[in-house]
């Protein structure tokens, strides 16, 4: 499996914007180190050229929610930042992550077993972070279970077998950052600490700020935060702010051609279902992306909820119709001169009053994150670098213009 690379539609990212967005959360969180979260495929952005562009721009650690994830940067010759893995089942290949130098986290009992396990079959220390669930439900270990582990880990420390570089949490509400719920998290998660640190652990870092906390919540920066969304160029909190307001860039553009152009009568259903009806005669256009490749279902439009936003010609027009798998349609309008080989562009930077991924979460009921994650491994990435001399030259960088395959 892959992209095929001579497909025409792709998704064009720019690795100028996630240097440059790391920078302004760094500005953000002066005093503390920025870890770049680059699960899911950099959320959709291609693992290593992002995760590249992020220690370019200044994160010095990265943060991989998989033990694969985590291993595959080290194996791409990523070396000098701190990596943190935190999700795997029993069974993960805790011992590679601990030979590569990864940084686990530690959720529940039978992981730090595990980590034990594995530290002593590597013969080297384990570096632990102990997460903590301050009130998200999710994952990490109880306050009561977290007081329970946590002589074990410090005997482990004695021992040599283990680290204990962190004490961390997730919130619930950051994009909320008036929520109760944030404040009782801070209350547990400052209580967490004070009880490693009383029981005598020397921790490097504590954590808790995602992106939404990182750029609304500066008292809870502590040493590290850990944004995801952010480093790609979106606002977590789109209801305060658009990337612009907090200094950011949308990493990705989404882009295809149009395949196919021509006229439509008057009264003319289009795509499966007749959703969409044409109320004139019209010209219309196919674009080679669909479902499949990521675009929502849920962004389909009718004659009266135009769908997701496309930029045909310098105008904005919405899908006709249902998304299918592989394409969708637009009514270019009466007389359109549009042809076969222009470009459409689904969502961008937003410059000019272009689509955001933004804006089509709203249409699909969504959050950005979804849109940009889910996009299909068929799509090619195609990794540019809009500003190539401001590139840092200790770091590897891909060449101008590099397809990664999936
Ligand atoms: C995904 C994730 C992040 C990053 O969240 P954003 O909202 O994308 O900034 C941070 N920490 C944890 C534990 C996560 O799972």
């Amino acid at each position: 499996m892959g992209a095929v690379s001579s497909y025409p539609a792709r998704a064009v990212v720019d690795l100028a914007a996630i240097r440059s967005n790391v920078r302004s959360l760094s500005a953000h969180a002066p005093s503390a180190q920025v870890m770049a979260v680059v699960k899911a495929d950099a959320y959709g952005h291609g693992l290593v050229p992002s995760a590249t562009a992020a220690v370019a721009g200044g994160a010095t650690w990265l943060g991989a929610a998989q033990v694969p994830e985590a291993l595959a940067l080290r194996a791409a010759g990523l070396a000098g930042p701190r990596i943190l893995t935190w999700l795997y089942g029993p069974g993960a290949p805790l011992r590679e992550a601990v030979e590569a130098d990864v940084d686990l986290s530690v959720s529940a009992h039978w992981a730090f077993e595990e980590v034990v396990t594995a530290a002593r079959a590597a013969g080297r220390a384990a570096r632990v972070h102990l997460k903590v669930d301050t009130g998200l439900g999710r994952n990490g270990l109880t306050a009561s279970d977290f007081a329970a582990l946590l002589p074990a880990v410090l005997r482990a420390e004695a021992d040599g077998a283990v680290r204990l570089v962190g004490v961390w949490s997730h919130l619930a509400f950051a994009d909320e950052p008036e929520h109760p719920a944030v404040r009782a998290q801070e209350v547990a998660f400052a209580e967490a600490v004070r009880l490693a640190e009383d029981a005598g652990a020397r921790l490097e870092v504590r954590h808790l700020a995602n992106s939404a906390a990182t750029l609304t919540n500066p008292s809870i920066h502590y040493d590290l935060v850990r944004p995801g969304i952010a480093v790609y160029g979106l606002s977590p909190v789109p209801q305060l702010g658009g990337p612009a307001d907090f200094g950011l860039v949308p990493a990705m553009t989404l882009e295809a051609p149009l395949v196919n152009v021509k006229e439509w009568p008057a009264g003319a259903g289009m795509s499966y279902a007749h959703q969409y009806v044409t109320e004139r005669d019209t010209v219309i256009g196919l674009v080679p992306l669909g479902y499949a490749d990521g675009v929502p279902r849920h962004a389909s439009g009718t004659a009266d909820a135009p769908g997701g936003p496309l930029l045909v010609g310098g105008r904005v027009l919405g899908v006709a119709g249902r998304v299918c798998m592989d394409q969708v349609v637009v009514d270019l309008g009466p007389g359109a001169t549009d042809r076969a080989g222009d470009r459409v562009e689904l969502f961008g930077t937003g410059a000019g009053g272009g689509p955001t991924a933004e804006d089509w979460a709203r249409v699909a009921g969504t959050i950005s994150y979804e849109i940009v994650t889910r996009i299909g491994p068929r799509v090619p990435r195609v990794h540019v670098d809009s500003e190539p001399d401001a590139r840092v030259d200790a770091v590897p960088s891909p060449s101008a213009e590099n397809e990664v395959r999936a």
